[in-house]
């Protein structure tokens, strides 16, 4: 298998374990941040490794634009061109395009659209999303799908489903075509020594090189709108095209959060349980650890990112909005439960100084906050999945 899950905890739906990939080990549930042009915005790979960052996120519409796959490629992949050896995922490019509404057009084939830097014409199609994301070389790549807005009729929910369905197919013939051209398949290890690139800003821990016969892992995505029978059909036919891992997309897009969670936990009733379980584009942290509880093992989303940059902290006592004038003087840590670098040393009016004198630094401390914040949310979850099996095995031992 291209990546697998060990499942080492339950506790009801949860489940806590390891998804190996042929980037290293991820412990799950796990939060991953969203490096859209090929970096965490204002934070560098070594705070990434330093924060325990097992896998990241990138987007395949904004590298396709700039610098463009074959730009990476030719340098090694993605891994190599941002220096990062742990585990990436890749979109297929599918969610940006369908949010360009005036830009895009949709056929059988694909999807016509115009970038949003320079108005030029591009063409996606499932094929094309996958030789996208094979040139970038992440360990965990998406079929390209339909995101079905939101509302929508029954028809058009189908219809879209249906679509979806083929393209599906077509994203797995062609993957499985041509999965051997990843750009680090057999030589990667080699590569890296040959390069004399040390990494020894890395911290010590344990990398799985690429096995010789490690490929890239390309996941099924579950649609079907806001009606749970569609759901339960999209997932039925997904699973029979046959993927190692699967995602519920379409959530997120302006529905109640409520219908959100049925959404997911109906969804997930159908989903294999030996297989990753990916929901796209989630959420708070009360919401990921929500969804961790009900048996997702992945999740991303821009908020704890964008939100930083705007100057909004998720914190152990609630938001924090810090360009509020309430915090001048406050020489308090941001968290006083929250052992990250910058809770460690900076204080609230420091840290509301630098946003409301714009100094890169704010955009830089509140990312780092925001992201250990969502990533302690997670070890929380894990520790709590795994304590669901010691009292059985203290009483064992005593
Ligand atoms: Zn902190």
């Amino acid at each position: 298998m291209p990546v697998h899950l060990q499942i080492e905890a339950t506790r009801g739906s949860a489940r806590a374990g390891k998804l190996i990939t042929p980037h290293g080990e991820v412990e799950t549930p796990v939060f991953m941040p969203v490096g859209t042009l090929a970096s965490v915005k204002g934070v560098s790979q070594d705070v990434l490794e330093e924060l325990d960052v097992q896998i990241l996120l990138g987007n395949t519409y904004h590298l396709y634009l700039r610098p463009s796959v074959d730009t990476i490629r030719q340098i090694g992949g993605l891994h190599r061109f941002m220096s990062w050896d742990r585990a990436i995922l890749t979109d297929s490019g599918g969610f940006q395009v369908f949010s360009l509404n005036d830009l895009r057009k949709v056929s059988e084939e694909g999807v016509a659209f115009r970038s949003h830097l320079d108005g030029s014409p591009h063409f996606l199609s499932p094929e094309k999303a996958m030789e996208a994301q094979i040139g970038l070389g992440a360990d965990i790549i998406m079929a390209f799908d339909e995101c079905t807005e939101y509302p929508a009729d029954a028809q058009r929910v189908r219809a879209s489903m249906e679509l979806t369905l083929r393209w599906a197919e077509r994203c797995k013939s062609y993957f499985e075509e041509h999965k051997h051209e990843v750009p680090w398949a057999h030589t990667e290890s080699a590569e890296l020594r040959s390069a004399g690139r040390t990494r020894a800003s890395a911290p010590m821990r344990t990398r799985a090189t690429p096995a010789v016969e490690a490929t890239q892992a390309l996941f099924g995505i579950v649609q079907g709108g806001m009606d749970p029978e569609l759901r339960r059909e999209s997932a039925v036919r997904t699973i029979d095209i046959g993927f190692p891992g699967y995602a519920i997309g379409g959530l997120s897009v302006g529905e109640p959060r409520e219908l959100t969670r049925d959404i997911v936990e109906s969804t997930l009733e159908h989903l294999p349980c030996n297989q990753p379980r990916y929901l796209m584009g989630v959420g708070t942290p009360e919401e990921i650890a929500q969804y961790a509880q009900l048996g997702v093992d992945m999740m991303d989303c821009v908020l704890p990112t964008r939100a930083a940059r705007h100057g909004l902290l998720f914190t152990s006592e609630g938001k924090v909005s810090i360009k509020q004038a309430r915090y001048a003087q406050d020489d308090s840590a941001l968290d006083a439960g929250c052992d990250c670098r910058v809770c460690q040393r900076y204080s609230r009016a420091y840290l509301r100084h630098l946003y409301a004198a714009n100094e890169l630094l704010a955009q830089v401390l509140n990312t780092v906050h925001n992201l250990h914040y969502y990533l302690a949310t997670m070890r929380t979850v894990r520790a709590w999945i795994r304590a669901g099996h010691l009292p059985a095995s203290g009483v064992a031992r005593m």
